[in-house]
């Protein structure tokens, strides 16, 4: 089982959920219309993904047993 994360923005405690910006539409129209610009497309979305709250979309969730997230923890209780 993997570890849980906690939310600083809306106190979310549990499994991260992965965001990738831009859409698949996109980038297979790119992909159409040329390689290169699929290619910089992917590698854009690529590197943009994030894991990031299920609930409020923040990106700068933290492990639950870091102390950061112990801190978030103490203050919600
Ligand atoms: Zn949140």
């Amino acid at each position: 089982m993997s570890k849980n994360y906690v939310c600083p923005n809306c106190g979310f405690v549990g499994q991260p959920k992965r965001y990738t910006k831009g859409s698949l539409g996109w980038e297979i129209l790119l992909w159409i219309l040329g390689i290169l610009p699929g290619l910089f497309y992917s590698i854009w979305r690529l590197s943009t993904r994030y894991n990031g709250c299920p609930n409020c979309e923040y990106p700068y969730i933290v492990p639950e047993d870091s102390p950061k997230g112990q801190e978030i923890i103490k203050k919600q209780q």
